[in-house]
């Protein structure tokens, strides 16, 4: 038997604040730990003695849990500087396995040492800002940063590397099958690995750039990656860019933003960021190549590029990063505490 435990607060005493409450920490629970509902043998449910319009335990069951077992709620005592407002679960699962407990809400600072793990997703097109933002507010956080495109990227090396035809999805999945693709750091600093060799200097080029692209939206190629991308994430709290992590990678991330800017200003930051890095490119060439990635990345079949219904859109065209960066945070504030 496993025991999982979950706390949310609402934000005053009212019926419906306490059913949605119920229901969203549940279907977290039931996500994060990969549960079918009639794996759940009972749920036994206290509530602070503030709050007195509706049994948690009935609110589940009207949510659809616990339908097979058994529902339980209590008052907790009133004790002085406790969380106000505060409705507590202990569900206990019949299976054996490591449990991902779920602090929502106002609750998410009640036990660090075993909250689940805080997962952020930054989609959006190239040069939106993603990856500059993405690392600036894990450093901000204290967790680690995965930038997805750059196992894309690496996956593109490989095939330019090797000389594969790129329009051929069985030939490139062959080859990419046999590949290993791993991610490492230095210090803050992501290094991707094609084979246990660092290829992070090499995979920045347009010509890349537009391999990734091309072998992304082969859905071979993306289960595979998106399993490798999970696990990770799954390991630790993170912030993940990246096209699809929203949508479909993560579409439990606890936060999702999705960034854009107009395509010239896009151009123009990817060529600055090129140059900066000593590449020989020319804007216009990396326009007409952001155009192209835009056009292939959002029309592909599999993982489109697109905004999760849920994201929180954020146009940084006329913005500085300081200035996205306080955004975000104000998000990320509002959403997990
Ligand atoms: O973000 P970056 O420009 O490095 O990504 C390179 C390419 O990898 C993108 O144009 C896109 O086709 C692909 N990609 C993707 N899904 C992701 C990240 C990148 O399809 N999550």
């Amino acid at each position: 038997m496993t025991i999982i435990r979950g706390a949310t607060t609402i934000p005053c005493d009212n019926a419906d604040e306490i059913k949605k409450a119920v229901k969203e920490m549940l279907e977290q629970i039931e996500s994060r730990n990969d549960l079918k509902r009639d794996e759940i043998m009972s749920l036994v449910f206290s509530s602070t003695s503030d709050i007195h319009s509706y049994y948690p335990a009935k609110a589940a069951r009207e949510a659809g849990f616990g339908l097979s077992g058994s529902l339980f709620s209590a008052q907790e005592p009133d004790i002085d500087g406790s969380l106000k407002l505060c409705i507590r679960v202990m569900l206990f699962v019949e299976k054996n396995f490591e449990p991902r407990h779920v602090y929502l809400r106002g609750a998410r600072g009640l036990r660090k040492d075993i909250a689940q793990k805080v997962q952020i997703a930054i989609d959006g097109p190239s040069g939106s800002g993603k990856s500059t933002l993405a690392r600036a507010l894990a450093k901000h956080l204290n967790i680690a940063y995965l930038d997805t495109g750059a196992m894309y990227r690496a996956c593109g090396y490989k095939v330019l590397e090797a000389g594969v035809d790129i329009q051929n999805e069985t030939k490139v999945y062959d080859l990419l099958l046999g590949v290993k693709i791993d991610i490492a750091y230095e210090g803050d600093e992501q290094r991707t690995l094609l084979d246990g060799k660092d290829v992070s200097g090499f995979i920045r080029t347009p010509e890349v750039a537009l391999a990734a692209s091309a072998v992304s939206a082969y859905r071979s190629v993306r289960y595979h990656l998106t399993e490798k991308q999970r696990e990770i994430a799954r390991r630790m709290s993170c912030v993940l860019d990246g096209r699809d992590i929203g949508t479909f990678v993560l579409p439990e991330a606890d936060v999702k933003i999705f960034l854009t800017a107009r395509p010239e200003v896009r151009a123009k930051r990817r060529f600055e960021e090129l140059k900066e890095k000593g590449y020989a490119v020319k804007p216009d060439e990396i326009l007409k190549e952001i155009m192209r990635r835009d056009e292939q990345d959002s029309t592909r079949a599999v993982a489109p590029l697109k905004k999760a219904d849920d994201a929180v859109e954020i146009d940084t065209s006329d913005m500085t990063a300081d200035e996205v960066l306080g955004a975000i945070l104000k998000i990320v504030g509002e959403k997990i505490g």
